[in-house]
């Protein structure tokens, strides 16, 4: 089978698994059994199918009483906050990945952990990925903003690599403001023959969890391997224990979850070896270490990016472009100088 044609296959059916209702955004039809956004974390009664609280609206306020008369009018106008929001919330993202701007990499953010994380519990989880492998779709015109959602997930994670880590996830972008927060001089730089081993794990977990639900059926595995329910600020006392731990340890070691453990991450990094446009190196890269000792993720081994790990933070984007500290641009204005003086 031809590379493309393998890179088509796998495309198809990683996009197929993303546009499921893994989120809030996923809302069903009001006559079928309510799905929901972040998995109920304090419900222990609950089922392990998608027997979640009916009551929860996700946050997008999708009402699942179902009206008289429906309308495409009447269903745009009820969801057009949250539409409208998460357009300019996708809006911010992009512009702020275009212009490699850091103080606005800071403002998206703040909006991911406040609007994405607090306000709407919206992040991609693995109980999605479950109903990907189950086939219950949401139903598109409850869910406007799920599937926009979705699809701009999908539409970035296979153009640029993993965006949705860099940008959009509420508990990686709470994890890197933490970075900036917490001083230096208590961080542990992880080995690289270390670095490269564990980011292996959450590979491992994602093959673990998906084979777990396989087996069983049973969602509530998502507890063990995600701490995305702290959005909904509902978890019983050994899921914020379990936390706090992990938070703990970010602070020694930058990203820990996110670059070790996180299986949604693994499935996005393995979408992310289909990404169109990478990052551009010079032939300098291959002896060059600056940027790959500025890439926080591990992503950068050698001349090559790892599109498994990179999650497009802009810092060795930022290098490349530097005329007074890139190697590149300082062999070529030595030439240039060079030249005239010869
Ligand atoms: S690796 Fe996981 S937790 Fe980290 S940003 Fe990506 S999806 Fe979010
Ligand atoms: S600083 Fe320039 S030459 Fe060095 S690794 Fe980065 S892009 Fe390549
Ligand atoms: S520094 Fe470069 S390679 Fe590393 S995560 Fe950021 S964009 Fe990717």
């Amino acid at each position: 089978m031809s590379e493309r044609l393998w890179r088509a296959r796998l495309g198809g059916v990683l996009c197929l698994a993303l546009l499921c209702p893994f989120s809030a955004w996923a809302q069903p039809a009001p006559e079928t059994e309510a799905t929901a956004t972040q998995p109920d974390a304090l419900d222990e009664t609950d089922d392990g199918g998608w027997n979640f609280d009916d009551e929860d609206d996700g946050g997008w306020g999708f009402d699942d009483e179902e009206e008289s008369v429906e309308t495409w009018g009447t269903l745009l106008r009820d969801q057009a906050a949250d539409i409208g929001l998460f357009a300019g919330f996708a809006a911010l993202t992009m512009v702020s990945f275009f212009r490699k701007s850091i103080p606005l990499k800071f403002v998206t953010f703040g909006a991911a952990i406040l609007y994405m994380g607090f306000a709407k519990s919206q992040l991609i989880s693995v109980v999605n990925i479950y109903g990907a492998m189950t086939g219950n779709m949401p139903v598109f015109r409850y869910s406007i903003a799920w599937y926009l959602f979705a699809g701009f997930t999908i539409v970035t994670t296979v153009l640029w690599g993993r965006l949705y880590c860099g940008r959009v996830c509420a508990f990686g972008a709470l994890t890197q403001v933490m970075d900036q927060v917490v001083p230096a001089r208590l961080r542990v730089d992880v080995p690289g023959w270390l670095e490269r081993r564990a980011a292996w794990i959450k590979f491992g977990l994602l093959g673990a969890t998906l084979s777990y639900f396989l087996v069983t059926s049973d969602i509530t595995a998502y507890r063990f391997v995600e701490p995305f329910w702290m959005f909904t600020r509902q978890g019983t006392t050994a899921m914020w224990v379990g936390l706090g731990v992990l938070l703990l340890a970010t602070v020694f070691v930058r990203n820990l979850y996110c670059r070790f453990l996180c299986p949604v991450g693994a499935f996005l990094g393995l979408l992310s070896k289909l990404t169109v446009f990478r990052i551009k190196r010079w032939n300098e890269c291959s002896t060059c270490k600056l940027c790959e000792k500025k890439c926080e993720w591990g992503a950068i081994r050698g001349p090559e990016i790892v599109m498994t790990e990179c999650v497009r933070c802009d810092d060795c984007e930022r290098l490349y472009a530097d005329t007074s500290k890139c190697p590149h641009w300082l062999i070529l204005a030595r030439a240039k100088l060079s030249g005239k003086t010869s």
